[in-house]
């Protein structure tokens, strides 16, 4: 099973990923944002501190190393628009394989910056807590003493910079994948998102 998820920054896609990767058994390709992270290129940095996007070819090299020849897959953040998505189609179709399902965590723009404005995180371990739902127990202060930040991406002008990005450039995924899409209502609790989509995909 090879399976796509597909909603806007703060949507809950890492959580649900996770999830479904351990129910499923499919290995989870990290998302382009982590695998660019995880190379620290200069370059890059610049992109993902503004919200903009990485130049596709570099963003299909890294993802489809990590694909490599798995069997059961679930992507994350990747394919972002439709010119990855017809890349993929042909990276997949030259190996007898094809996307199964692409899952839409709908989420809205307010709910949206809501989550993302009120995430902090520990500069010394990386904990990452949330004002509103996840709270510290000491203002500013992780359990470990480190101190919380807000991240550059979770600022608002930039979150609405990124939802931006999504709405001109990966929205129109849900057209090209309409014959194997899933909506599930992402604004609901984290559970019964799971919920909704183990429900779908059995
Ligand atoms: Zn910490």
């Amino acid at each position: 099973m090879i399976i796509l998820i597909i909603g806007p920054p703060g949507s809950g896609k890492g959580t649900q990923i996770e999830k479904i990767a351990k129910k499923f058994k499919l290995k989870h390709i990290p998302s382009p944002g982590d695998l660019f992270r995880k190379i620290g290129d200069e370059e890059v940095k610049k992109y993902l501190s503004t919200g903009r996007l990485v130049p596709d070819e570099l963003v299909a090299k890294l993802v489809f190393k990590e694909i490599d020849d798995a069997e059961n897959f679930i992507l994350d953040s990747y394919p972002r628009n439709l010119n990855q998505a017809k890349t993929l189609d042909n990276f997949l179709a030259k190996r007898n394989k094809k996307l199964d399902y692409v899952i839409y965590l709908k989420t809205g723009e307010k709910e949206i910056i809501k989550r993302i404005t009120n995430r902090r995180v520990c500069v010394k371990c990386g904990k990452i807590y949330n004002l509103i739902t996840n709270p510290p127990k000491e203002d500013e202060k992780c359990e470990c003493g480190g101190k919380l930040i807000q991240r550059e991406d979770d600022k608002e002008e930039v979150v609405r910079a990124r939802m931006d990005v999504f709405r001109k450039y990966t929205e129109p995924l849900l057209e090209y994948y309409k014959d194997r899409l899933i909506v599930i209502d992402g604004e609901q609790p984290v559970d019964k998102v799971f919920e909704d989509i183990c429900e779908k995909l059995q």
